[in-house]
């Protein structure tokens, strides 16, 4: 007993702890008080009502004893069990310089399950980006093993690993796309176009969309002059009232000697000038130089071969030899160059709007992360890293997070401004041209 008492009490509350002790103590009193000779004389009729009350009533009170004991033991083993049930679900923030192979470690998982969810992760690839703030929610089972875990990105994305039957994970990605807000930024450039952009809050990504949105008709390091006014109008996402740290730009206007540039995005994902003319550069359909055999097709209800578990092919294959070119779809920013068990050595190009493309499997990268690229660009080598039964070149193009058919998707090729969108769009630039003056307005009286 003192055993039990001591082991049951380690975990307890410091409430329950007396409880127990005084029951226990109470207990032992009554088992050690001197009790009457447990003769069958002492139960037969011939005693007295009173005697036998009084022979009684010390039994009684230590059944009552044991009793409340034994439901206070079960009341206790409740909680503890509950205990390591809540103690089955741990949270994980994720910290500067954590991987998921430590983190694992930490939490007492093994390698191996850390090797499932990479397979399962293997058409996302959400969990190569882990970065400080996202955060990891394990839920075990009693033998410590992994049911699940959810990624959440941010208040908008979240990502749920669950273990199935076979013991392979599937994936389920929740999405929440919230509202955007629009706030305006406006400046003078004093010295460089950088440096007057970041002191008016734009950041290194949006600094680069403007560039390259008026690289055909400005050289920023040569045409711009001192004073030459900007305007930008940044859209920020949020879910619950919470910034989920998705922004985009939504119009630029620049005033350079008697030039006036402008830029504004449309639905369509590209970005048009005051009169509705392009300024982009079409995307590639295919991001190769030469035609090359498809071997596997886009197919995001595909099944696996074996287990018969839902494994979508996110992207269209292409039969490429070891070694061929490949190229940005359309011009962008590289926001990833990473090697990933399944997917291999890839390449992801965030572009504007909500375009991104993956090149999987790759030989070799030839752009680093950060790097600004351009339409038809030489990205890549391909090759037939990862778990592949061949070489070739998985292309993805993903559309605000989604992943479409490269292959038949609408793309945004340089097109004019479409007809039925053009009243919208009109109305959208008057409306922006307008929060820009207001706030240039605003600016200068301070
Ligand atoms: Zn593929």
């Amino acid at each position: 007993m003192p055993g039990l008492v001591s082991q049951l009490t380690a975990k307890l509350p410091q409430q329950h702890r007396w409880a127990l002790l005084s029951l226990v103590l109470l207990s032992a009193t009554i088992v050690f008080w001197p009790r009457p000779s447990h003769t069958p004389a002492a139960v037969s009729a011939a005693l007295l009502p009173s005697q036998l009350q009084a022979s009684w009533q010390p039994w009684s009170l230590e059944q009552k004893v044991q009793r409340q004991l034994q439901k206070l033991q079960q009341a206790m083993a409740a909680e503890l069990s509950s205990q390591s049930t809540n103690a089955l679900v741990r949270h994980y923030t994720i910290e500067p310089g954590d991987s998921l192979s430590r983190i694992f470690s930490r939490q007492g998982l093994s390698q191996q399950q850390l090797h499932q969810l990479m397979a399962a992760d293997q058409s996302l690839l959400a969990l190569d980006v882990i970065r400080p703030g996202h955060s990891l929610t394990f839920q075990l089972d009693k033998q410590q093993q992994l049911q699940s875990m959810e990624l959440l990105l941010h208040a908008g994305h979240r990502v749920l690993y669950q273990r199935e039957d076979d013991g392979d994970f599937s994936y389920q990605e929740l999405l929440n796309a919230g509202d955007w807000h629009s706030t305006t930024l406006v400046g003078d450039i004093q010295g460089s176009f950088y440096v007057s952009a970041k002191h008016a809050g734009l950041t290194d990504a949006e600094i680069a969309t403007v560039q390259q949105l008026f690289r055909d008709r400005i050289n920023f390091s040569r045409d711009i002059q001192t004073g030459a006014r900007f305007q930008v109008v940044r859209s920020t996402n949020y879910v619950d009232d919470q910034a989920t740290g998705q922004s985009r730009i939504e119009g630029v206007r620049l005033f350079n000697r008697r030039q006036q540039l402008s830029a504004f995005l449309h639905d369509n994902g590209q970005f048009y000038d005051a009169n509705g003319e392009s300024l982009e550069h079409a995307f590639m359909r295919i991001p190769l130089d030469r035609t090359f055999r498809i071997s596997d097709d886009f197919n995001p209800r595909r099944l696996h071969p074996v287990t018969g578990r839902l494994r979508p092919h996110n992207g269209t294959d292409f039969a490429t030899p070891i070694g061929t070119p490949v190229l940005a779809a359309a011009d962008g920013t590289v926001i990833r160059v990473e090697n990933h068990p399944f997917a291999g050595r890839y390449v992801e190009i965030q572009h504007h709007g909500h375009y991104k493309t993956r090149y999987l499997h790759l030989d070799r990268a030839l752009v680093r992360a950060g790097q600004r690229v351009g339409r038809g660009q030489r990205i890549a080598l391909s090759g037939a890293s990862g778990r592949v039964t061949g070489a070739h070149l998985h292309y993805e193009l993903h559309i605000s997070d989604r992943p479409v058919n490269p292959m038949t998707a609408t793309i945004p090729l340089a097109q004019p401004l479409p007809e039925d969108g053009r009243a919208a769009f009109f109305q959208r630039v008057a409306f922006m041209v307008k929060q820009m003056d207001e706030e240039t307005l605003l600016a200068q009286q301070h």
